[in-house]
């Protein structure tokens, strides 16, 4: 479903964040990007949508080389949910989540009704929060709205990173309950960057360990607790 062949990026300064990667996510499988700050994670996950260009190597999602594909269009078929999700302050959250299906063209009503139902697969009553601003949800539950929007459109792959990080431990176990809950109805190829191995092991059906620019193991969280 998402296949890196020999990626290498350097940055204009010289820095190699990646560094000749090969690995493959098959459908509908979670893995989990983990290892210290610096390491290329975030790197990588950016290159599956174009926000970064690789300098050497291939990408390719769902069997097609991305770098024939306009990003726009490659984008559509790629939820995005960051740290800091940022919502628009003057929309409601059932708009907020409506977002990405009206930019792509769905009729308003079929927009509005996907985002529905998406804020409920996330645990947020679209009746309660769908007529809300975003300055009245906790941090939490914003992120949740995030993950909501990134889903609206029905992509096959979704992309996260550290999406739970910003908020405390209590809900971020929450939130993670509620994610897993969600991936085992959806079933979306899905990439998730860390730096946190607990959550990584948690969430991850296979985990991606970096060192510096590389993946030292790819692997299950049970081989990954396994080894020395
Ligand atoms: P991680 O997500 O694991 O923290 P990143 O992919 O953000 O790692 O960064 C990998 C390396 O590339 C780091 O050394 C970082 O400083 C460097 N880097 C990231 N973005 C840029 C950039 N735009 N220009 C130069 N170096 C960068
Ligand atoms: P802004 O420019 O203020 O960030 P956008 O309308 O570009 O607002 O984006 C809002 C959200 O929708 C962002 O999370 C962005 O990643 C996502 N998004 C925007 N355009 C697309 C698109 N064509 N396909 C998929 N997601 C998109």
């Amino acid at each position: 479903m998402i296949r890196f062949d020999h990626v290498t990026k350097r940055y204009a300064d010289g820095t190699t964040a990646v560094d000749d990667l090969s690995f493959e996510v098959n459908e509908g499988e979670l893995v989990t990007l983990v290892g210290p700050s610096g390491c290329g994670k975030t790197t990588t996950m950016m290159m599956v949508n174009r926000l970064i260009e690789p300098t050497s190597g291939h990408i390719h999602v769902e069997g097609e080389d991305i770098s024939g594909v306009d990003p726009v269009r490659l984008r559509r078929r790629i939820g995005y949910v960051i740290q800091q999700v940022g919502l628009f302050p003057h929309r409601t959250i059932l708009d907020n989540t409506a977002t990405v299906p009206a930019l792509i063209g769905w009729k308003k009503s079929k927009a509005r009704a996907r985002a529905a139902e998406l804020l409920d697969l996330v645990g947020l009553d679209p009746s309660t929060y769908g007529s809300r601003y975003p300055e009245q949800l906790s941090g939490g539950q914003r992120q949740r709205v995030g993950v909501a929007r990134a889903l609206a459109a029905d992509p096959p792959v979704l992309l996260m990173d550290e999406p739970f990080g910003a908020v405390d431990p209590v809900v971020r176990e929450q939130l993670q309950d509620e994610f897993l809950k969600m991936q085992a109805a959806v079933r979306k190829t899905v990439l998730l960057v860390t730096h946190d191995i607990e959550e990584a092991v948690r969430l991850g059906d296979r985990i991606a360990v970096y060192g510096q620019g590389r993946i030292e193991q790819y692997d299950t969280p049970g081989a990954v607790l396994g080894s020395p």
